[in-house]
């Protein structure tokens, strides 16, 4: 089994998830105590947080290219993300580091296109539904297109993930905006959507809508089980 280095932190509410699912994955695959081998570096999120909000983001890019060098030689054979919107500085990261990168819209947008998905709506924080690194790479690599909801509501989205998910706030009244915001996206011909933020699962479930969900956290952490057991 290869050690899988997560890059965690961002916010820590989702990497609990990652390590639970990856662990659960493990455990399923191979039975019994086994359980996932992790070197885990976890990042005080509100300097990330700061800076993500001023645009700093070669500073931003600092920060995470010196714990994923921690994270190489702390005996990772490849390294996972632990949040969408950091895979913004994904390629310095890459280029800083020997080991592999599970990129999580690749893994994403794999799972999309297996499942023959053509129109997705996209869920995040303000910067990967307004900006090109994430959207452009699910649709120019896999051809499928991405939509996001207007501005007022891309607002809505972004807030309550700094407001509330990454602090552990979990608020009936959200869920509900959320879910008119996926069955908004719907009608605008989504036939699913992107749950592309690592805390919006903690807020909305499959069993909460009928829209398809794609919730990138499960995606991506059972990306990595499945490359930590390959040959
Ligand atoms: N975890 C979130 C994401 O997947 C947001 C926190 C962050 O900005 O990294 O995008």
């Amino acid at each position: 089994m290869k050690t899988i280095g997560m890059l965690g932190g961002m916010s820590w509410e989702s990497t609990a998830s990652y390590y639970k699912a990856i662990n659960e994955g493990i455990r399923s695959e191979l039975g019994a105590l086994h359980s996932a081998k992790i070197c885990l570096y976890s990042v005080d999120f509100s300097e990330i947080e700061k800076l993500q909000h001023l645009g700093d983001w070669q500073g931003t890019a600092e920060i995470l290219i010196e714990a994923a060098n921690a994270i190489e030689q702390g005996g990772a054979d490849f390294l996972i993300i632990c949040t969408n919107t950091m895979h913004k500085v994904a390629p310095e990261i890459q280029a800083a580091i020997n080991i592999p990168l599970l990129h999580i819209a690749n893994a994403t947008a794999e799972v999309l296109s297996n499942n023959n998905i053509k129109r997705v709506g996209l869920l995040g924080t303000r910067f990967t539904m307004e900006q090109e690194f994430y959207k452009n790479r699910i649709s120019e690599h896999y051809g499928v297109e991405v939509i996001v909801p207007n501005k007022q509501q891309q607002t809505l989205v972004h807030n309550v993930i700094y407001d509330e998910l990454c602090l552990g706030v979990i608020k009936d009244e959200s869920r509900k905006q959320y879910i008119k915001l996926i069955e908004d996206l719907s009608k605008k011909g989504a036939e699913a959507v992107i749950l592309g933020c690592t805390e919006i699962s903690l807020l909305v479930q499959q069993n909460n809508t009928s829209v398809p969900l794609y919730d990138t956290t499960a995606i991506h952490a059972e990306a990595a089980v499945k490359l930590a057991l390959a040959d």
